[in-house]
């Protein structure tokens, strides 16, 4: 059952994590996996992230911190540098997981604009909890209205 809800003053559907696309369902198991070699022994917040390129492959991330903090990479973008640093720049959806008792854990700030690089505005991002019975259904746009996107026109 689908239902609406404001996330973060985002107006978003929580759906039920079996009424979803086998597709999708396998991208949320994938970042569920990969959150098992999260390294965050300064957080102990383990997030996992799957993205899917165009023609179906999935990259898998998770979050790797840094005793230094400024040099910690979040779980979406170090499954989106996998994927560029094969030749993927084009992706469909991503799934990020991550344990807050009332909450979904959605992509950071940085990491939303770091995503946009990629993504079309209306990509899907799921947002999950490891036990995973609902998963919140946003898109880029919605996550990040507005977002910067260079043009790369020379001047
Ligand atoms: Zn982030």
């Amino acid at each position: 059952m689908a239902q609406q809800a404001e996330v973060n003053g985002v107006s978003s559907n929580i759906k039920d994590f079996d009424s979803l696309a086998p597709s999708i369902q396998e991208l949320v198991d994938v970042a569920i996996a990969v959150r098992e070699n999260a390294y965050c022994p300064y957080s102990n917040f383990p997030v996992g992230a799957a993205i899917r390129t165009t023609d179906g492959k999935i990259y898998a991330g998770c979050n790797v911190e840094n005793g230094a903090y400024g040099p910690t990479v979040c779980a979406e973008r170090t499954a989106i540098s996998k994927a560029v640093s094969e030749g993927y720049t084009s992706f469909t959806e991503i799934a990020v997981v991550a344990f807050q008792e009332h909450d979904f854990t959605s992509p950071c700030g940085m990491c939303r604009q770091f995503m946009s690089e990629f993504v079309s505005d209306d990509m899907p991002v799921y947002m999950a909890r490891p036990s995973c019975t609902e998963v919140l259904c946003s898109s880029v746009c919605g996550l990040l209205p507005h977002r910067y996107i260079p043009t790369h026109d020379k001047k």
